[in-house]
Order: structure tokens, then sequence, then C-alpha cells
């Protein structure tokens, strides 16, 4: 018996690599999880116990307990969902200013999505290069803002190389999962990792996606410095995570902070008298744009406090 990583998963065969090798493996039998209805028992990012039947095919014994995983429901069968990638170490959101905007909103989403998921979340400033004397001050105030929240932050420019070895050194021996806009600069900080993958990333997955309706090609990209980059149809958004209204504020953590010493147990940080919250907000010491995506999530009533896909 050997234990390996799954790399990659096309529904009925996965890649797993173990010490350096990487082996075709299937699964027998009813191999299940034990509280998931899932399409798929394995996914990229399982560490996995399998047995060498012989050179051309292993089978997969056992999954070992994950420590999170991204779930996408499936639209069809209710109740039934299809695990997108496990064992995440971290979640890298890519940030611009402008081309494109991203508003704090859809980063908060994100964050709240990444929380809830129990994945720690990254934020990298992208596009440095390309921001004003004007704009700088702004970018180094949300950088701030998240930062004493908690979140590691970066300003880096894909383009220009700048502070690109430190980026590196995150994504150094993790699996990581890149988010944000469409051309906030995901695949070229991808390239710029291992120029080797140079834009293939896309062709394949799409070739792979294409006429299979039950199954999703997913696959983990090897850092040639040790780690993983999870590429994967659907991932990038972490889909929609359904939240129940009283339980939102436990993912922004300075929120959470506070709501300690609001009068009421049950606060939901709105209307209530005696809000620490509000009290954080009015002086300031909680960031009001994060104040105010807290609110656009709550008081989304036909969204069901869903995170959107990005
Ligand atoms: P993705 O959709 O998030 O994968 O974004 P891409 O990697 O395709 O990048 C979108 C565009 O932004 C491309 O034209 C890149 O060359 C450009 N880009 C990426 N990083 C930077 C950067 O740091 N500065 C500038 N000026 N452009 C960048
Ligand atoms: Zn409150």
């Amino acid at each position: 018996m050997k234990t390996g990583i799954v790399i990659q998963s096309t529904g009925s065969n996965y890649l797993v690599k173990s010490n350096d090798k990487v082996f075709n493996c299937v699964i027998r039998g009813k191999l299940r999880l034990k509280g998931y209805k899932s399409t798929n028992p394995v996914a990229v990012g399982d560490v996995v116990d399998f047995d060498v039947l012989d050179s051309e095919i292993s089978v997969i014994k056992k999954i070992h307990q994950r420590k999170n995983c991204v779930i996408r429901k499936s639209t069809n069968l209710s109740k039934v969902s299809h695990i997108l990638a496990a064992n995440l170490d971290q979640a890298i959101f890519i940030f611009t200013l402008r081309k494109p905007e991203t508003t704090t909103v859809f980063l908060d989403r994100f964050l709240v999505a990444a929380e809830a998921y129990n994945i720690p979340s990254i934020i990298i400033f992208n596009k440095s290069d390309i921001y004003s004397k004007e704009e700088y001050p702004e970018i180094a105030e949300i950088m701030a803002t998240y930062s004493d929240i908690g979140y590691q932050v970066e300003l880096c420019s894909v383009k220009t190389g700048f502070n690109l070895e430190q980026i590196k050194d995150l994504f150094t021996n993790k699996i990581s999962v890149l988010a944000g806009h469409s051309g906030v600069g995901k695949s070229s900080l991808i390239n710029a990792l291992n120029p080797e993958f140079n834009l293939k990333i896309s062709e394949i997955s799409n070739a792979h996606q294409s006429g299979k309706h039950t199954t999703t090609f997913a696959r983990m990209l090897e850092l040639p410095f040790g780690g993983f980059v999870v590429d994967t149809p659907g991932i990038r958004g972490f889909g929609i995570v359904d939240l129940k209204k009283e339980e939102i504020y436990h993912y922004y953590p300075e929120i959470f902070k506070f709501s300690h010493n609001c009068k009421y147990q049950n606060c939901i940080h709105i209307n209530e008298p005696e809000c620490a919250v509000k009290n954080a907000v009015e002086k300031g010491e909680i960031a009001w744009y994060r104040y105010k995506s807290y609110l656009n999530i709550v008081l989304d009533e036909n969204e069901k406090h869903r995170i959107k896909e990005i």
C-alpha cells in the first residue's frame, strides 16, 4: 500500500503522486465518504492510500480525512454535490483597483466564502505599475485595512516583476487556489511562477470539459519550487455558499471581535440598540466599507445570502 496526493481527476481516473512518481489510479467498489453525498468521492488535493496492481493501474483504497474542501452543489440533483478540490492551504485573491476594477464588496464576498470553507486567504494587489500618484494612497489604505483585520496583503506587478520573489515564497510548498475577476492577472501570475505552464492551462481544461456533463476535469499544477496551484473549472469563485443571516458576521473577523460587546447576544448589528459593531463603525474602528459589504450580504434577501460566482 502506498500513500499519495491526487493531482488530477477526470471523474473516472486519477493521477496520484507519491514519492516523486505518478500513478494512474481508479476506484473500485463503493468507496464512500462519511457525511458526503457526492458525485465524486475523490478530488484533487485528496491524500489517498492505494494498491499498485501492475505498472498500468493502481486502485485507491482509502481517502484520508480532509482539512477542508470546496463543494459545488449539483443543480439537477438536490443534496448531491461535487467536490472541486480538497485540502487547500490558502486562497489567493488578486485585487486590482482598475483594469479591471475590483470592489471591496466583491473582495469581501470572496473572503466570507473562504472563511466559511475554512481556507485562509491572502490578498495580492497586482498591477502596481499602472497606478497614478493619486491612486497609491487609495491602494495603501485598502491594504492597511485588510492587514489590520489579519489578512496577509502583498503589492506586486506581474508585468515588471516587482515583489514577485515575495509572491513566489507565498506559494512555496502550499496548495493554493487563485481567485479574482477575469483580467486581474491570474494566468500571468501562474505563468510567472513557471513559464513552462505557458497558458496551455485553459486550453486543456476546456477540452476536457466539453461534452462531459457529469465529470469535471480537475488538476493541480506543480510548481518547480514546491507546491501546487489548483486549476479546476469553477473553483476560482468558490461557487455559491449558503449562509444563515445570523452567522454572516462570524466570517468578518473584526466585526466578530466587536460583537462580543453588543448588548444583545443575538445582535446582527443592523438596528439593535447598544450595538458595539455600529459604535465601532462610527468611531472608524471598523472600516465603513467593510460594514457596508456586510449589510450588502445580510440584507440581500433574494440571494439568500449567497456568495456569487466570480
Ligand atoms: P486573468 O484573466 O486573471 O487570468 O488575467 P490575465 O493573466 O489573462 O491578464 C490579463 C491582462 O492583464 C493581460 O493583458 C496581462 O498581460 C495583464 N497583466 C497581468 N499582470 C499585469 C501587471 O502586473 N501589470 C500590467 N500593467 N498588466 C498586467
Ligand atoms: Zn451588534
